[in-house]
């Protein structure tokens, strides 16, 4: 009598589990991700174009690599008026469509801010996330093109703050951007020198965090 219950009970729980995924999910993807691309990731990409498009950002379709799911180009390498240069790589910075809508929508913070170049170490690479100097069992949002390390911010003067020499120096640049970043709600938490030290102590991991878990919806005009 009672172990039908029981079993039922228990398979309850399971199943609410995984309708409410974690903001924290174990493995580290976005809300509703799945390979390859659902419906709702393909029109989010869609809407994500459109919403480039609006903002006046110039982007081309690029290869998709790993698991973009929608790969894109800046053939000016400009955002709102602020250029990203690949430093390690001549070629242009490929990024998901959600990244480059993230950084538009955060551009006239960092303008504000006086930064007109972002230097990029990376953003696409498979990789699996490395964090306070341990490599953990999860793929990395680089392997989505969501997340990009940068090493230094270049200002309005000319003037460059290198995350791995200045972060330590409290230069006030870098501390604001961090700040910015995490207030604006548009990221998550940035990683830096100051809650990574050992995986970030030269640079900084700004990640996009697109919610596939719901339908794309056209918002009310206002
Ligand atoms: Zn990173």
């Amino acid at each position: 009598m009672f172990r039908p219950v029981w079993i039922v009970v228990v398979a309850g729980v399971v199943s609410i589990a995984d309708a409410r995924p974690q903001r924290e999910q174990a493995n580290n993807m976005p809300r509703g991700f799945t390979w390859p691309p659902s419906k709702t990731m393909t029109e989010a990409a869609k809407a994500c174009e459109a919403k480039l498009d609006e903002l006046g950002v110039t982007w081309h379709v690029a290869k998709r690599e790993g698991h973009i799911v929608d790969a894109i180009t800046l053939p000016d390498s400009q955002i709102g008026g602020i250029t990203y240069t690949n430093v390690y790589d001549k070629r242009a910075v490929v990024m998901d469509c959600q990244l480059v809508l993230a950084l538009a929508t955060f551009a006239p913070h960092l303008y504000e801010l006086g930064v007109r170049e972002v230097r990029v170490g990376s953003v696409y690479r498979w990789s699996k996330v490395r964090a306070f100097g341990k490599t953990k069992d999860m793929l990395s949002r680089h392997a989505l093109g969501l997340a990009m390390d940068v090493v230094s911010f270049v200002d309005d003067t000319g003037r460059e703050a290198i995350v791995a020499k200045d972060y330590k120096q409290d230069d006030e640049l870098l501390l604001s951007i961090e700040r910015e970043i995490n207030d604006s709600g548009t990221f998550r938490v940035v990683l830096t020198p100051k809650n990574d030290p050992i995986s970030h102590h030269d640079h900084f991991h700004i990640e996009a965090n697109p919610d596939y878990s719901e339908p794309v919806r056209d918002k009310p005009s206002s």
